[in-house]
């Protein structure tokens, strides 16, 4: 690999040509019941070329692509340090994650190998879960998780936050009932999300919820409280067998220093796009650390039009490491599907019947991105 050939020479910025329509108007339940539900996806990346002409992609995340304009694919570590470690004043912030991952895709073509195989992870395939997004009547949720068993998950996530607790508990007792040991059910309660309409909880709540789940076996509950009540949150991880999970919002790797420290999450799930500084690099990071401290990661994955490029730069990442138990798979038929989700790749990336992603064999991320789905525009 000539450093020299892998110099970012072409940097822009494509956007889906037309919306893709969803089944249905999509109310997802973390928006709270005020928001306007989304009735289609739009989809935007970055493509990044060198000299040479290889080209990356990695999902639009704010930052200008003249940021990767002179950057060598083979500095990408210096590349996270200067505009993502967050460990300095002013390098964070630039939203630069999809560039590090479209820097990475390079890297990976330019040695015809995997994000993954590069960075020497020897894992071929990753368990998932199915993340269901809305808050449904009972019924109707017990009904889709039978159905995802049915095509192969293992694992599906069900949404917490009705008005009040004793329904959404109601809901996973039924699920729990309904699949026994075949699926493991995960919740999340989305309490750092800012929506207006929700209900939030209180410490006292969120344990009075955890106690239950611990009763019904659950995998986890996810953000019992807002990121921010480090003391909550220790306390409940403290209390009760159920993890406790969350990270999906932090900003930097170094944030999750005082959670991990102070035993707030069992499992930190930092996004490697979200919060803007992670990227592969990041994520790899946080899963490093999560394992110093004996806990797992299971990264967050948006459900949206960057989800496109942000599933497979999330797995690459985690086929490295050795704390990852399950990935998220935001997957929430009829609307989220990888029809929807996935919609600017050739090949989407669907389960196998074990309820695993198999890693791609392709080159760099793996996937391969359908140019004609989008319009070049400068910037
Ligand atoms: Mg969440």
């Amino acid at each position: 690999m000539a450093a020299k050939g892998l110099q970012i020479t072409r940097a822009e910025r494509l956007r889906s040509k037309a919306p893709v329509p969803l089944a249905l108007p999509w109310q997802a339940a973390w928006n709270g019941p005020l928001a306007t539900p989304v009735t289609a996806l739009s989809y935007a990346c970055y493509r990044l070329g060198t000299a040479d002409g290889i080209v990356g992609y990695g999902p639009d995340t704010g930052a200008d692509p003249a940021l990767a304009l002179g950057v060598d694919a083979g500095d990408v570590h210096t590349f996270w340090e200067r505009n993502m470690g967050g460990r300095r004043a002013g390098n964070a912030g630039r939203n630069a994650a999809g560039l590090e991952i479209a820097l990475w895709d390079i890297l990976g073509k330019a040695a015809n190998l995997p994000v993954y195989r590069l960075l020497g992870g020897g894992q071929d395939r990753l368990p998932v879960y199915a993340a269901t997004s809305r808050l449904r009547p009972k019924e109707a949720h017990v009904e889709q998780v039978l159905a995802l068993a049915d095509a192969g998950f293992r694992a599906v996530k069900i949404r917490l936050h009705r008005a009040d607790p004793e329904d959404d508990l109601a809901v996973v007792e039924a699920v729990c009932k309904a699949v026994g040991g075949q699926v493991q059910v995960l919740t999340d309660a989305n309490q750092n999300n800012a929506a207006p309409g929700y209900a939030f909880w209180s410490r006292a709540t969120a344990l009075r919820v955890a106690r239950r789940l611990d009763e019904l076996g659950v995998y986890y509950l996810e953000e019992p409280l807002p990121r921010q009540d480090l003391e909550g949150l220790a306390m409940i991880a403290d209390t009760v067998d159920v993890r406790i999970a969350g990270g999906e919002h932090t900003p930097t790797v170094f944030d999750f220093r005082e959670h991990l420290a102070r035993g707030a999450y069992d499992v930190i799930q930092p996004d490697v796009i979200l919060g803007g500084n992670f990227g592969i690099t990041g994520l790899r990071l946080a899963a490093a650390w999560a394992d110093c401290f004996g806990r797992e990661i299971i990264p967050h994955v948006t459900g949206g039009g960057n989800s496109p490029l942000a599933l497979p730069a999330t797995l690459q990442a985690m086929a490295t490491v050795a704390n990852c138990p399950l990935v998220e798979y935001p997957h929430d038929p009829p609307i989220l599907i990888p029809e929807t989700l996935q919609a600017p790749l050739r090949v989407p990336l669907t389960i196998d019947d074990s309820g695993c992603l198999r890693l791609p064999d392709l080159p760099g991320l793996g996937v391969e991105v359908d140019e004609a789905f989008f319009d070049a525009a400068a910037g």
